[in-house]
């Protein structure tokens, strides 16, 4: 891995994220990119802000929800969709990316994905399981994005993804995957915890603690990335809801895939992370190393409500569950160690998405931005699977992949 020095982190104080995005990426895959393309390729993935906002002396939020899903998962999804496009072309060759969602990721990817040339995206979501907002970002884009209405649910989308991945009558439609283990999702996810450092701080050796409202695990796997590139980072504080895969982990030293319990904060709802393995790989394979680095916090409902509450009434910011969760984890972390250190809480999701939550906790609901409020009106073309047999699903890939030949 790169270092980066105290020196880098004086020189790039000031920068804009984009300058700073495209200096990290350099330093990343400089050796497989050119500079010029890298410029190019950086400022058309991150072209919206990552802002800090102080809550109080030593207490920040970093709003990563400014991309055009509301959702952190567009720094990943646009920035791999750049770089896997282009790889593409260079080659010569296109892929078809099934995804399979429960909502965000499939929104993510179908928005980072869109006009990308060389790539055709299939998204995968469980007809009526999924927010129409979500249902709106994937499902009226058209042109290489197909929105595949499945009707079943989320875990029959996923079997159905997992299985054509293995079935070798499809090698020609050169499928592939974006989810949040792929590393070219995990990289531009660095960028804004040094983005964040810079912000929060004025001297380059000044050690924060960073709260990760974590599902997955990606976001905090990148946080620990940016921390062994050699950003000042005390420690994570991984902060997740009643599903306890990796509290119970550090705990116990012992790791127990489980089923998902639904939340309020539901992209967190996860019951076997994938990203664990990594995860324990960069603390040198050792949960006693990965317990002293990462502390984990699991907030219960009633508490990621109160936090709503009562982060309104101290600061009157408004966090949505997923950020009210960080945000309540690091404040129970501080007491519990007595710490006393910079604090930044990610906020994933903008609040406008849980409206109905905040209303019910604040008495209103966010408005969305100005640019999402006609969202409701645009047309969906989604296409409906008939059911939800693999054999059903086989046929309309080799029909999609024989539409596109024809237009090629
Ligand atoms: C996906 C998601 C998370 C969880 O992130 P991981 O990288 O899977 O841990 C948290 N908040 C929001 C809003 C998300 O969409």
């Amino acid at each position: 891995m790169p270092r980066i020095s105290r020196q880098d982190l004086d020189r790039w104080r000031g920068l804009s994220f984009t300058a700073l995005a495209i200096e990290l990426t350099r330093r990343l895959i400089g050796d497989e990119f050119d500079a010029d393309l890298i410029r190019q390729l950086v400022a058309d993935a991150l072209d919206f802000p990552a802002p800090m906002v102080r809550l109080s002396d030593r207490s920040f939020v970093l709003e990563l929800f400014h991309g055009p899903t509301l959702a952190f998962k567009d720094f990943g999804a646009r920035f791999l969709a750049r770089f896997f496009g282009r790889l593409l072309a260079e080659r010569s060759r296109h892929a078809t990316i099934l995804v399979a969602t429960s909502g965000d990721t499939g929104s993510a990817v179908a928005q980072g994905f869109h006009g990308v040339p060389n790539v055709g995206v299939v998204v995968l979501y469980p007809a009526g399981k999924v927010s129409p907002f979500q249902e709106a970002q994937m499902a009226t884009l058209g042109g290489n994005i197909v929105a595949l209405r499945v009707p079943g649910v989320f875990d029959d989308c996923q079997r159905l993804v997992k299985t054509a991945f293995l079935d070798a009558r499809l090698a020609r439609l050169n499928l592939s995957s974006a989810n949040s283990i792929n590393i070219g999702r995990l990289l531009p996810q660095c960028f804004y915890y040094v983005a964040a450092y810079l912000s929060a701080t004025s001297d380059s050796t000044l050690p924060v603690v960073f709260a990760v409202p974590s599902g997955n695990l990606g976001n905090l796997t990148a946080g620990v990335i940016a921390q062994r590139l050699g950003l000042p980072v005390r420690r994570l504080v991984a902060a997740t809801n009643v599903n306890r895969a990796l509290p119970d982990y550090l705990d116990t030293g012992e790791y127990r895939a489980r089923p998902s319990i639904p939340t309020i904060s539901n992209a967190m709802d996860v019951g076997d992370p994938n990203n664990l393995p990594r995860l324990l790989a960069l603390h040198g394979g050792s949960v006693e190393a990965m317990r002293q680095n990462i502390h984990p916090v699991s907030v219960g409902e009633e508490q990621t409500r109160l936090a709503i509450r009562q982060a309104y009434r101290l600061t009157g910011y408004v966090f949505d569950p997923h950020g009210a969760v960080a945000w309540s984890a690091v404040e129970n972390d501080l007491s519990r160690t007595g710490g006393s250190e910079t604090t930044i809480a990610l906020a994933t999701a903008h609040p406008a998405k849980f409206g109905e939550i905040i209303r019910d906790e604040l008495g209103f609901a966010p408005r969305l931005p100005e640019a999402y409020r006609d969202w409701a009106s645009r047309p969906l073309v989604a296409v409906d699977l008939p059911d939800t047999r693999y054999d059903t699903f086989h046929h309309f890939l080799i029909e999609l992949a024989g539409r596109s030949r024809g237009t090629a």
